[in-house]
């Protein structure tokens, strides 16, 4: 993937987190979705860690996620 902002190749990795990942409008005081368009990037599995596939610029120092499909679905 070419890094948007500059046209810099981008390197694939994933984000991983214990907790669920989630795109808020603000941060609440309970880490959850709770407005309307607010929703989880990912959510650990049972024996594992939340991960979502990520792509990075370390020049510009960006990160695009991809949050389409959680990692385990990319085994
Ligand atoms: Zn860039």
């Amino acid at each position: 993937m070419k890094c948007p902002f500059c046209q810099n190749s981008m390197e694939v990795g994933v984000i991983t987190s214990s907790e669920p990942l989630n795109w808020l409008k603000e941060p609440h005081y309970i880490n959850q979705p709770q407005e309307e368009g607010e929703f989880n990037l990912a959510r650990p599995s049972l024996a594992g860690r939340a991960a979502v596939e990520a792509w990075v610029c370390r020049d510009c120092e960006k990160v695009i996620i991809d949050y389409k499909s959680f990692w385990k679905d990319k085994k």
